[in-house]
């Protein structure tokens, strides 16, 4: 008797270990499911994949240099992306208002969501990476509600990131602490955000205010900023590469006739480079220029 009861009892043990592995074998699925996460241009996409890593998958909207956000509009690709998405990121205070046209699950904008400004403001605030490193922390809580079995890992993917943007943050502080109050020209409000960080003034609001609206400048406007090249008024003179206006180029070919510096930015990342080391290579143009090296 006491030897069929211990037969028993394993097989009890034998089909209840079957039944347990059967039951653990059905749960894991959810967990391998990758983030689908959307951007409107290729540096906020950037932030995304570096903070879900492995996790998830970008789209970005605008993956190319030759593309200029301010006149995109949706074709059918973005479209179907932005629906199948967990979450779109675009920058928004009336940047790419064209991303609003698809209803997507979840929705944050840099602008009014992070920054808290309204639109109006002054558009382009990948120029300032304090504001990005909020960004990546956002996201982080973000997707740690999508999926908060990756919590840590996106928290601590994020924090890494923001250990790198911390090299443009501190370039910026030391462009400041060199700055002694210099006055700037600018061929578009694009390198704004930098040079408040960098303490510049700009001098020529309502004329960068024409160029980036398309307008024509006014012809008082262009004559000041050709005596304030002549006369040396400026430190250097910022001019976005990837707009060719005619003025822009006289003034840069005034500039380097009377030695003026001109540091060359672009509105979007220019092939080749990404987030950091677009950031970096324009920002160590003003610093050269401090030093004498331009
Ligand atoms: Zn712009």
């Amino acid at each position: 008797m006491r030897y069929i009861r211990f037969v028993w009892l394993n097989l009890l043990l034998v089909v209840s270990a079957i039944i347990i592995s059967g039951c653990s074998l059905q749960k894991p699925a959810k967990s391998t499911t990758k983030i689908q996460a959307v951007a409107t241009t290729n540096f906020y996409g950037e932030l995304e994949q570096a903070v879900l890593k492995d996790h998830g998958q970008v789209y970005s909207i605008i993956d190319s240099a030759n593309v200029d956000p301010h006149e995109y509009d949706l074709t059918i690709k973005p479209t179907q992306k932005i629906k199948d998405s967990d979450l779109v990121l675009s920058n928004g205070v009336g940047y790419d208002t064209w991303v609003t046209k698809v209803t997507s699950k979840r929705h944050i904008t840099v602008g009014e969501d992070i920054a808290h400004i309204s639109p109006g403001a002054n558009e382009h605030l990948w120029y300032r990476p304090d504001l990005m490193k909020k960004v990546t922390l956002k996201l982080a809580a973000e997707f740690s509600q999508i999926q908060p079995q990756h919590r840590a890992a996106f928290y601590a993917n994020a924090k890494a990131y923001n250990q790198q943007l911390s090299q443009l943050t501190d370039l910026l502080a030391t462009i400041k602490r060199h700055n002694q109050g210099g006055k700037v020209a600018v061929s578009e409000p694009v390198f704004d955000y930098a040079l408040a960080t960098m303490g510049y003034k700009v001098i020529n609001q309502h004329f960068a205010q024409a160029i980036e609206e398309g307008t024509d400048p006014s012809y008082d406007d262009i004559a000041q900023l050709q005596a304030d090249i002549r006369h040396h008024r400026i430190a250097f003179f910022v001019e976005n590469t990837q707009s060719d206006a005619p003025v822009i180029n006289q003034l840069v070919k005034l500039c380097h006739q009377y030695h003026v510096p001109v540091v060359q930015v672009t509105e979007t990342v220019p092939a080749g480079k990404n987030y950091l080391s677009w950031m970096k290579d324009e920002f160590m143009q003003v610093r050269n220029i401090q030093k004498g090296i331009d």
